[in-house]
């Protein structure tokens, strides 16, 4: 992956972020307060998203580093291991 596309990729899941923490507070908080069972779970899974994407940020932050002697080679492997993760989990 080139680093534009990498940028890109980032900022879109970093915009998706704020609006998925601003959705799942606002259905949590309607929901336990009007007790409306349909919009917890509805919030519930906007945290879920949430959580994703948090791991893509850290991961795409973490892919991005240079060499160091743990990892001469880079750190490009942990981006396969991030989508081979978000295979298994949807
Ligand atoms: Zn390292």
């Amino acid at each position: 992956m080139t680093k534009e596309s990498r940028k890109e990729i980032l900022n879109a899941v970093a915009f998706g972020l704020i609006i998925n923490i601003l959705l799942a507070t606002l259905k949590l908080s309607f929901g336990f307060w009007g007790n409306a069972q349909a919009l917890v779970s509805d919030g519930v899974n906007s945290l879920s998203d949430v959580f994703i994407s948090i791991m893509i940020l850290a991961v795409l932050k973490l892919a991005t580093k240079k060499p160091d002697h743990d990892h001469p080679y880079g750190h490009e492997k942990y981006e396969g291991l991030l989508y081979f993760l978000l295979g298994i989990i949807f």
